[in-house]
């Protein structure tokens, strides 16, 4: 899946930026169904995280997008 992704995140298309305490550059983190296990695709540790705090809710995530969306080219 690794290779399928080009060793980006499904989410932000980024490689991993994260380093661990060894200042490696870490893997992707293999992001899993809370509810059921499946396997869902591999994260960078910002986005698995982000994801996380909005409590993997897909509603509560449109709703981010629409909120911020809604400040967008408004010149701020
Ligand atoms: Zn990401």
């Amino acid at each position: 899946m690794l290779i399928a992704q080009g060793g980006r995140c499904a989410i932000c298309e980024q490689p991993e930026i994260a380093r661990g305490k060894s200042g490696a550059p870490k893997r992707l983190a293999i992001d899993h169904c809370h509810s059921t296990g499946a396997l869902r695709g591999l994260l960078c540790q910002g986005c698995n995280t982000g994801i996380g705090l909005l409590a993997d809710d897909v509603d509560r995530l449109i709703n981010a997008v629409l909120y911020l969306q809604r400040w967008k080219g408004e010149g701020h």
